[in-house]
């Protein structure tokens, strides 16, 4: 209802627009619904401020809101993780590996691609697409990829502290050059 009432005051008038997903629900299925209503009205071209209503701490609102917009390519914000699933074939821990940086990482507003992926099947692809990549190689001994460029291996390393120092530093380089 929220997206057609949308689509028909845009097609009648030009004036701005602050859309949003009204009485949403909780974290996770707020997050469904207002992805998926805001997200088809901001990919037609609808809406320019929005705001996302959660039954969460209203951080949380906000987070969900640049996601949403990364993911239409309408903003770079912050560190953003490509990762796989995970699965029999992980060389590490993924899916704790991910959440660790995540959160880690959350206080950083540059724009900048991590991946973190469990093993060679899909590592040295996402990587190419990434600032940052990690693939999980056999016997601990992990790729690190720079600029999608195979740049060295970690040996037995934390993971997940190793990622957080490595783009901490890459993000100090950038603020220095
Ligand atoms: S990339 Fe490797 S570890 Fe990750 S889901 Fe695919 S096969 Fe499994």
């Amino acid at each position: 209802m929220a997206v057609a009432a949308y689509t028909q005051l845009a097609d009648i008038d030009d004036c701005p627009l602050h859309i949003g997903i009204t009485e949403a629900g909780s974290l996770r299925a707020g997050t469904v619904k207002s992805s998926i209503g805001l997200g088809n009205l901001l990919w037609s071209g609808i809406g320019d401020t929005i705001r996302v209503s959660l039954s969460a701490h209203p951080s949380e609102e906000v987070k969900v809101g640049y996601e949403m917009l990364k993911s239409l390519g309408l903003r770079r914000r912050g560190v953003t993780v490509i990762s796989c699933p995970s699965c029999a074939r992980q060389q590490f821990d993924v899916i704790k590996t991910v959440q660790e940086v995540e959160q880690r990482l959350e206080h950083i507003s540059e724009s900048i691609t991590v991946s973190i992926i469990g093993c060679i099947v899909n590592g040295p692809g996402e990587a190419k697409e990434t600032d940052i990549g990690l693939t999980g190689g056999g016997k601990g001994n992990h790729q690190i990829y720079v600029n999608g460029i195979t740049d060295h291996i970690i040996r037995n390393e934390n993971v997940a502290d190793y990622i957080v120092n490595f783009v901490q530093n890459k993000i100090d380089q950038r603020k220095l050059s």
